[in-house]
């Protein structure tokens, strides 16, 4: 199957990468897990607006913020799992323009099983059998865009549930889900309670 894969917030730890570059150069205390929304950027440090961030975040050490950060802990080697199992992993990512560049290096860097990526801001223009994504407005529209495929929300505290999405809460959750579709079966959910059938339905209101 293809497997449409987002970097930041699911396969890259973004917040932990700019908070630990942000306590360093401002000399705050900034918590790892102190990001609870999706917009919180600003009201977590000094800059105004996401603009200011992004100019920030431009530049560190001639490279971009995006180059630096570290992979979840897990991310890449259920990647190569998946591949190994026949999927086709195609990495799908917003960036500016200005991160382009860092984004195949970062890619290259952490040996990704892929040989598609795309990036771009409309997802869901890119088919895949199942998409993994944390960002609330990319599920929404894949959800609206995609209706008969599966949408995986990756669990996360900046994001909530999506009508239509099945939330998996681990990589092993993801792996099962698309074991589950490969097999035409069931997936039970991150949480065990609602049944989803490959085509991403719920089954039941349990959860
Ligand atoms: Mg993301």
């Amino acid at each position: 199957m293809r497997l449409g894969i987002d970097l930041d917030g699911v396969v890259a730890d973004f917040n932990s990468g700019w908070i630990s570059r942000y306590n360093r150069e401002f000399g705050t205390e900034i918590p790892f897990d102190a990001v609870r929304s999706w917009d919180a950027i600003p009201s977590l440090t000094h800059f105004r607006d996401m603009g200011e961030f992004w100019r920030w975040a431009r530049d560190h050490d001639g490279r971009s913020m995006f180059r630096h950060l570290e992979p979840y802990p897990g991310a890449i080697e259920a990647l190569w799992r998946l591949a190994r199992r026949g999927h086709h992993i195609v990495v799908l990512t917003t960036k500016p323009r200005w991160a382009i560049h860092d984004t195949f290096e970062w890619i290259a860097e952490h040996r990704l099983p892929t040989r598609e990526v795309h990036i771009l801001d409309r997802k869901w223009e890119v088919d895949c059998d199942v998409y993994l994504e944390d960002a609330p407005h990319n599920l929404e529209r894949l959800v609206r865009y995609r209706p008969d495929r599966i949408v995986a929300r990756y669990v996360r505290p900046w994001n909530h549930p999506v009508e239509g999405a099945v939330d998996v809460e681990s990589w092993d959750d993801f792996e099962r889900l698309v074991d589950a579709a490969g097999a035409d079966e069931t997936y039970s959910g991150a949480s065990g309670g609602g049944r989803v059938s490959p085509d991403g339905r719920e089954e039941g209101d349990s959860k």
